[in-house]
């Protein structure tokens, strides 16, 4: 743990867009590094797992040697936050994985990957989100997942407007279905970080 006041994120970097969220933590005052390995794991006070593509996340983590000690990390308390293809890894039940597909899991969520379909994969909307207060969100979408159920230590944070749960908190967890990184409404990141500054 960096032990000083300003907290040291770190950015799952093995895939994705990660540079995106690298970005937005600094510009809020964190230390943001990314993490590829465990020896960087063991200096953050947080981590954010970004969007992607949740499968090759996966098999990366495991085959860095990632996906045990974060799994450890969290169970003891460190704060994560999923956007997309993170979000995806942090659920303890996946639906429509790819053969052979595993979550870090933690989050007690059941997800389902790409759950827009083909003919949807992308698209933006205002979402209201209580916890950050007003204005709504504004929410961009890509081949995103939904919350198909909130198990009892998860709670949903946003909906969109035919009820589907697409941003979850539990705990020392944080999730969202869609790309608060590439909008410039850094609400959640501050969410998190105040997350990360409580722990
Ligand atoms: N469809 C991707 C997956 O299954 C997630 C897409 C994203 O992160 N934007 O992992």
């Amino acid at each position: 743990m960096a032990g000083n006041t300003s907290p040291t994120v770190g950015v799952l970097a093995l895939q994705g867009d990660f540079r995106e969220h690298i970005a937005v933590l600094r510009s809020l005052g964190a230390a943001a590094i990314p993490v590829k390995r465990p020896e960087e794991l063991e200096r953050v006070d947080g981590l954010v797992i970004p969007g992607g593509e949740s499968s090759v996340m996966d098999k990366l983590s495991r085959m860095f040697g990632l996906a045990e000690p974060l799994k450890a990390a969290m169970a003891s308390g460190l704060p994560v936050y999923g956007t997309c293809a993170g979000l995806i890894m942090l659920a303890d039940t996946l639906l429509d994985s790819i053969n052979g597909q595993q979550t870090l899991g933690g989050f007690d969520l059941v997800v389902r990957r790409n759950a827009f379909g083909s003919q949807l994969d992308s698209f933006e909307t205002d979402l209201d989100v209580p916890v950050l207060g007003k204005p709504p969100m504004h929410a961009v979408f890509i081949r995103a997942p939904v919350v198909e159920s909130v198990g009892a230590k998860a709670t949903a944070l946003a909906s969109l407007s035919d009820g589907r749960v697409v941003a979850v908190e539990q705990e020392n967890l944080l999730g969202t279905s869609f790309h608060p990184e590439m909008t410039g409404d850094t609400r959640f990141h501050r969410y998190f970080l105040d997350k990360v500054a409580a722990a």
